[in-house]
């Protein structure tokens, strides 16, 4: 597990070269209205602005999910047609779908699963509950969870033992980013993305009260960005 990239110092508003027909709506918008693009630009901005510092740049992104699936097709070049991959919605939305499509082209099945968590916007996952139907025909398969981030390690728990319970041939985990913290470390996945701090993160999938999971990297909050009082009741992690 390589933490190259990590805390790399960039401003909040990072942003991947544009290109193809994005670049050119960029570059016609520019040439035409000059002033208009700026208006766009701060509108933009908005989302960027309440990060105080980019933990993982989406290059970094880009290739670590890139070398999970290479290695993941290798663990897997068996299970053609009983892969089942199981994306803990709703974080891990952008990582699972950018994952997917990095794995080699084998049949494989995708059900998502839904996992609440209670305690207010900054998520931990004490008293996690599967939320909805639980994916289906796991008998025989190989399941592979993808998650954003491995916390307490509940979500994780929780879904091994339900789906081992139900017949599955074994069960992995795939998070895009571990915390060093006790919890997280001892609890067992096959696949790690990024090891990072203790701190809260968005980005990426992750969300603070349901914002930010468009941003293309993984960052920390500005403390003015966040709401004082915390949400009371569960949410989708
Ligand atoms: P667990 O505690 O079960 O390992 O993780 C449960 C869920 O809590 C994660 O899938 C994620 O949705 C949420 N979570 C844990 N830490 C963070 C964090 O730093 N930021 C965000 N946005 N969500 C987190
Ligand atoms: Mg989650």
């Amino acid at each position: 597990m390589t933490n190259e990239h990590l805390h790399e110092q960039r401003p909040p508003a990072e942003r991947d070269p544009v290109a193809g027909p994005v670049a050119d709506a960029h570059a016609h918008r520019g040439g035409l209205h000059g002033e208009r693009l700026h208006e766009d630009r701060l509108h933009e901005d908005r989302l960027h602005e309440d990060i105080e510092r980019v933990l993982v740049p989406s290059a970094a992104i880009a290739a670590r999910v890139r070398a999970l699936a290479a290695v993941i097709g290798e663990d897997y070049s068996h299970a053609d047609g009983r892969l089942t991959v199981v994306p803990v919605m709703t974080g891990s939305l952008l990582f699972a779908a950018d994952l997917v499509r990095a794995l080699p082209q084998r049949r494989m099945r995708i059900q998502l699963t839904t996992v609440s968590s209670y305690g207010g916007t900054h998520t931990s996952s004490r008293g996690s509950a599967i939320v909805g139907a639980l994916p289906k025909h796991l008998e025989g398969h190989h399941i592979l969870i993808v998650d954003d981030i491995l916390d307490s390690g509940g979500t994780l728990r929780l879904l091994r033992s339900e789906f081992m319970a139900r017949g599955a041939a074994d069960v992995r985990a795939c998070v895009l980013l571990r915390k060093r913290i006790p919890s997280a470390m001892s609890t067992p996945a096959e696949y790690v993305g990024f090891d990072i701090d203790d701190e809260f993160v968005v980005g990426y999938g992750l969300d603070y009260d349901d914002l930010y999971r468009n941003l293309p990297y993984v960052g920390t909050l500005r403390r003015e960005a966040q709401r004082q009082e915390p949400r009371a009741g569960g949410g989708a992690a």
